[in-house]
């Protein structure tokens, strides 16, 4: 029993020392004196010459005016009607901001096209782009079920939407339902984009996060209770009880 509380004692130190999972992602301006530094603790290549910022602020619906909300609360009840319509959960739209209207929609395609990228976020900008022919969707919002990975969060951002609403969060679909997920937010990718202009001219997207999530949320599929899907991981959660590495495990999706 002493041994395990010894041990459970160094894993936090070890964890404290090491980062452990909170403050994950750099402070704005990583310190210019760490750069500098002639320290040669061998954590320079951690460091890139570019400035780090903190995650975006993902806007909640609290936070934005009623007649904002009730748009993005109706152009998401649009993509929940889409995904039940065609027996998926992750959908996506593409809307014009200026005139409300909904210009693309689409599902995950991943089971018909057999290509795991085929995300509701990139087969709707896929087609999109295919119809209009745009390089630059400033102006246009995207809408997704379920919160936006890192590949399609980038896809975004290298079309230039101004707004991503997404109903479930990714913290949801990994902790809670135990779907496969690659862990970086898309609010911490998304404060990083500022490479895609010169200096002091990108703006950066505004994330707007749990849109119509109560109805969303009970759309997936909880897949704690599927052991024998593909898609299924154990997550390494903070209190979900199995939070020690658990990790590393790769499953193949074939
Ligand atoms: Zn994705």
């Amino acid at each position: 029993m002493k041994l395990h509380l010894l041990l459970l004692a160094l894993a936090c130190l070890i964890a404290l020392v090491y980062g452990g999972t909170k403050n994950y992602y750099p402070s704005r301006f990583a310190s210019e004196s760490d750069s500098d530094s002639s320290d040669s603790s061998g954590s320079d290549s951690e460091n890139p010459p570019w400035p780090q910022f903190d995650p975006s602020h993902v806007y909640k619906g609290w936070e934005l005016p009623a007649d904002e909300l009730a748009f993005h609360e109706g152009k998401m009840k649009e993509a929940i009607e889409l995904a039940i319509s065609r027996n998926a959960v992750f959908a996506s739209t593409i809307v014009n901001a200026t005139s409300g209207e909904t210009v693309c929609q689409s599902v995950n395609s991943i089971g018909k096209t057999k290509d795991m990228t085929m995300h509701g976020e990139m087969t709707v900008m896929q087609n999109c782009s295919s119809i209009y022919g745009l390089l630059d969707w400033t102006g246009f919002y995207i809408y997704t079920t379920g919160e936006s990975c890192p590949m399609c969060q980038s896809a975004i951002m290298w079309n230039s939407f101004s707004k991503i609403i997404f109903g479930t969060n990714v913290t949801t679909l990994y902790c809670n339902m135990c779907l496969t997920q690659i862990l970086v937010e898309s609010a911490a990718i998304n404060s990083m984009g500022y490479g895609l202009a010169d200096w002091g001219e990108y703006v950066p997207a505004q994330i707007i996060g749990g849109i119509m999530s109560s109805v969303t949320d009970s759309m997936f599929i909880n897949y704690c209770n599927e052991p024998n899907s593909p898609v299924r991981v154990t997550p390494n959660c903070s209190g979900s009880g199995n939070s020690h590495n658990k990790q590393r495990k790769r499953k193949s999706h074939k």
